[in-house]
């Protein structure tokens, strides 16, 4: 039987994208390879929105002309954010490389994704992409020009899509976009987002629902209202702010000031109060000042959000922040302001989670690691507790007995049996 391997970097987009490829790859006769090196056919799915990422990815392109020339009957495939409508040079720079296609395109030899490229068995928490591409152009961003203009999947689609994930085994689906907040204006009739979550939510079998990216300037107070209400869609929202500075802000292109992100923050608390804000960060964005990094700091203090990726900013060739300013703020300067707001939102999270001591918190069990089964809360927190019976895929109550800023651990309290009583 042909084997293949799938190589994925950058975000849940991307392993999205790489479970679809593999699935049909199954369905197509290949097994999953022991290795790299044994595979027959090999997909590299990039990431290019961070330096790092983008360097992980050349270096394995560079193993790949090295396995090429040893194996040259093997099939290679890139696909991901290093991959945009002209491929003419990256044909010239990696001619060992077989196919080129974009993210979330299907060429011929892939045909079109259907649900019979779902996977058989799905793990208990899935995820489901609603729409590539971005229209938004955020200065430091390169996904608008990589993955083009955003393009919304068919409502239908995505319904049949979760539909049979659950009938396979599914509990949990997470949408996906780089902006869910404007899923659907791209389509006939505009559906949005809290229409779409309104369908699934009457999905037999599922149990929770999740989405993101939010973007602040775009998150409206119909779909505020959807989370309040819908008893599948999970008190959990994903929305980055990027910077405590109205001028930072605007040289990012944002789109929304500092006030207006807090008033944002203050509606949807109000409307859910229960709800867990995450939120990402750039620090050291060119002339991002001592005064104006304090900021971000007071913001974070402020809203104490329940989780921050931050991420010292790097140009990325090709962007409008590239173009228009000098990387000025030194590297040295970067990580101090990376490991301060690490610092902060250690304390912060410490604080939230502490809260937790002694509470039960219902968990959709996804797997065992390291001898101790774990699941998340509605609101996104990790739990590890010890059981002897293989709970993955199950709603379990946990009384959680100590925490950390990272994770919660705790004992089974009750089983909700979730399989048996469908
Ligand atoms: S919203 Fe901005 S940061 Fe996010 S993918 Fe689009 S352009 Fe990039």
């Amino acid at each position: 039987m042909p084997t293949y391997h799938i190589w994925t970097i950058g975000c849940q987009m991307n392993k999205a994208e790489s479970e679809r490829i593999a699935s049909r790859f199954e369905e197509l006769g290949y097994e999953a390879a022991k290795s790299i090196d044994e595979a027959d056919l090999i997909v590299l799915n990039s990431c290019v929105v961070r330096q790092s990422a983008e360097d992980r990815v050349i270096n394995k392109l560079h193993d790949l002309r090295h396995l090429k020339k040893e194996k040259p009957d093997v099939i290679l495939a890139l696909t991901g954010c290093l991959v945009d409508s002209d491929t003419t040079h990256l044909k010239r720079s990696y001619p060992f490389i077989d196919h080129f296609f974009k993210a979330g395109d299907h060429p011929p030899w892939l045909e079109k994704a259907d649900t019979l490229s779902l996977p058989h068995h799905p793990t208990p928490s899935v995820f489901v992409t609603i729409s590539q591409g971005c229209d938004n152009f955020c200065s430091y961003c390169i996904v608008s020009y990589r993955r083009g203009r955003e393009r919304s999947r068919p409502l239908e689609e995505i319904v049949c899509e979760v539909t049979e994930l659950v009938r396979r085994g599914a509990k949990e689906v997470t949408l996906l976009g780089q902006n869910v907040d404007s899923y659907g204006h791209d389509l006939k009739g505009k559906p949005d987002l809290a229409y779409l979550l309104t369908g699934l939510n009457s999905i037999d079998g599922l149990a929770r629902l999740r989405f993101l990216t939010n973007h602040p300037k775009d998150m409206s107070r119909k779909l505020i209202a959807a989370i309040a209400v819908l008893d599948k869609v999970c008190e959990q929202i994903n929305l980055p702010v990027q910077a405590g500075s109205d001028e930072i802000l605007q040289a990012m292109k944002r789109g929304y000031t500092v006030a207006q992100y807090r008033h944002l923050v203050a509606q949807i608390r109000q409307k859910v109060p229960e709800i867990a804000i995450s939120t990402d960060v750039i620090v050291g964005f060119p002339t991002e000042s001592e005064d104006q990094f304090r900021q971000t700091l007071d913001l974070l203090s402020g809203i104490k959000f329940a989780t921050v990726h931050v991420a010292a900013y790097s140009p990325r060739p090709g962007t409008a922040a590239a173009r228009d300013y000098e990387d000025d703020i030194p590297l040295d300067v970067k990580k101090a302001r990376l490991a301060e707001v690490e610092r902060l939102q250690e304390q912060i999270q410490t604080d939230i989670n502490a809260r937790l001591l002694g509470v039960t918190v219902e968990i959709l069990v996804e797997g065992r690691n390291r001898g101790k089964w774990y699941g998340r809360t509605h609101t996104d927190k990790l739990v590890f507790f010890s059981s002897d019976r293989d709970s993955a895929g199950e709603l379990v109550n946990i009384k959680i007995d100590k925490t950390s800023p990272w994770s919660l651990q705790g004992k089974i309290k009750s089983d909700n049996n979730y399989q048996e009583e469908k």
